[in-house]
């Protein structure tokens, strides 16, 4: 990065992210002064070149910005230290997401840039998009909060496409971000612990789509449809998406079917049917999302459909793992919040669930409606005794503690249902940190225990 060449910037944050956007900063010209909490990631960071230095003890006028890792407290619970300094200072706090497109526009090589963000299905249509660019044959670089930090991207080029999924911290750390076309593909209340109040995480949301060039929201819920209808009137170019609704312009699902709507007219532009890793109501969101970023940017329809066509999905989202005769084994693990595991427990019906972990606000109260496809729940971490209260008499269920023990119990139980396919389901509606180190490993802890199962028949991995 060379938009800080000559000059002092501090750094706080030392993950791999962190020390990724070190090293470019470095290779630009800048003197950093990089920092964090934990000394064992100041140490790591030092042994790897990185110059490291106590930011408390810093000559903070002397500082042209505070690059930040996301994660670190901007404001909830309340700022970290290192913000607090910065803000004293009157020194200007931004991320590698910021980094990133000062980049590109210093580069001027107008390299297409497709921005994603939402509650969820960001990785999914971060990787989908992704997809269809590289199987079109486009020079296609993805990163952000999916895959490679930005920071290690190759620099931007004419004819560069560029794929990143942002998360709100990332955006609030982003003041001019400017893509080709930013994505928000939903938006219900999650990460409030971070960022306080559901309207300020709203409308960080929302400048990743006032920023862009197009704006492609997807108006599922009430909060996107008053970001477009604001977009909209501020004179900004807005594409509506929806999974379920016939809109008069935009692009929308009808069943499986990919819909174009130019004043009320309707034309199919492609489809979903028989696509394994698109299956689901929330996947015509996020299929449509990356349809419409595609076009955007100049590819056609047939290049998109082949591409939609062969996206191999990704892992631990409603994943295949195993089988064992009518018993179906899928990984959920991603799906940490009650509105992620809606999508999996609406695709199946003799469901034996594994729920639980760190709870979120709400619980799973928001799941009700699904509960008579739930033939049994296993119910594990520190939410099982507010999750077997939500379940009350509804859904038999047992608190089953460990995953391990959960996958045994779901198996043999599931094994004895008479009623065509079984369903054993990891889809926690619960973050990992009480039991895992993230998610990831959750999945792949779920992944072994099934195949340590008799008779199971391993699928993908
Ligand atoms: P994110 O990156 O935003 O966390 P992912 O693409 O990793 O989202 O999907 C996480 C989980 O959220 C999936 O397992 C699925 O259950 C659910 N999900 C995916 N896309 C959507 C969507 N568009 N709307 C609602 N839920 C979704």
């Amino acid at each position: 990065a060379t938009s800080f060449a000559g000059k002092r910037v501090s750094l706080f944050g030392l993950g791999g992210s962190g020390i990724a956007t070190a090293r470019s900063l470095i290779e630009g010209g800048a003197e950093v002064l990089a920092w964090d909490d934990n000394p064992e990631s100041v140490a790591r960071a030092s042994e790897q070149g990185v110059p490291t230095s106590d930011l408390r003890q810093a000559d903070w006028v002397t500082l042209s910005a505070l690059v930040l890792s996301p994660g670190v407290p901007l404001t909830h619970p309340k700022p970290h230290w290192v913000v607090e300094l910065a803000r004293v200072a009157g020194v200007e706090i931004i991320g590698d997401v910021e980094l990133f497109v000062r980049e590109r526009n210093r580069s001027q090589t107008n390299a297409p840039l497709i921005a994603i963000t939402g509650t969820n299905g960001k990785s999914t249509t971060t990787a989908l998009t992704a997809h269809i660019l590289k199987s079109a044959g486009r020079d296609t670089q993805m990163g952000g909060n999916i895959g490679r930090p930005v920071m290690t991207l190759d620099p931007p080029a004419k004819e560069r496409y560029y794929v990143v999924e942002c998360s709100s911290y990332q955006i609030d750390l982003a003041p001019s971000v400017n893509p080709t076309a930013g994505v928000l593909l939903n938006l219900t209340p999650d990460h409030l612990d971070r960022h306080g109040t559901v309207q300020h995480y709203a409308s960080i949301k929302e400048r990743l789509v006032a920023g862009s060039d197009t704006a492609i929201v997807g108006v599922d819920d009430s909060f996107c449809v008053q970001i477009a209808d604001r977009l909209e009137r501020a004179g900004k170019d807005v594409i509506r998406i929806s999974k379920r609704l016939p809109l008069t312009d935009g692009y929308f699902a009808d069943g499986t079917n990919l819909m174009e709507a130019v004043h009320g007219r309707y034309s199919r532009i492609g489809f979903l049917e028989g696509i394994g890793s698109l299956r689901g109501q929330h996947n015509a969101q996020n299929a449509l999302a990356a349809v419409t970023a595609c076009l955007k940017v100049g590819l056609e329809l047939g290049e998109i459909q082949s591409g939609l066509e062969s996206f191999p999905g990704l892992a631990h989202r409603m994943e295949q793992v195993g089988r064992k005769d009518h018993v179906l084994f899928v990984n959920d693990s991603k799906a940490t919040n009650a509105d992620a595991a809606a999508p999996a427990l609406s695709a199946f019906s003799r469901i034996y669930w594994i729920a639980g972990g760190l709870p979120k606000e709400g619980g799973i109260e928001p799941l009700r409606g699904f509960f008579p496809r739930i033939a049994k729940a296993y119910l594990i971490g520190e939410a099982a005794p507010a999750f077997s209260a939500t379940l009350g008499e509804a859904v038999p269920y047992e608190i089953a503690g460990t995953l391990e023990a959960a996958v045994e119990r779901a198996a043999a139980e599931a094994a004895k249902d008479e009623n065509g396919e079984a369903v054993v389901l990891l889809s926690p509606a619960c973050a990992s940190f009480d039991q895992f180190k993230n998610f990831e490993v959750r999945g792949e802890a779920f992944r072994q225990a099934v195949a340590a199962i008799e008779g199971v028949k391993p699928i993908g991995g």
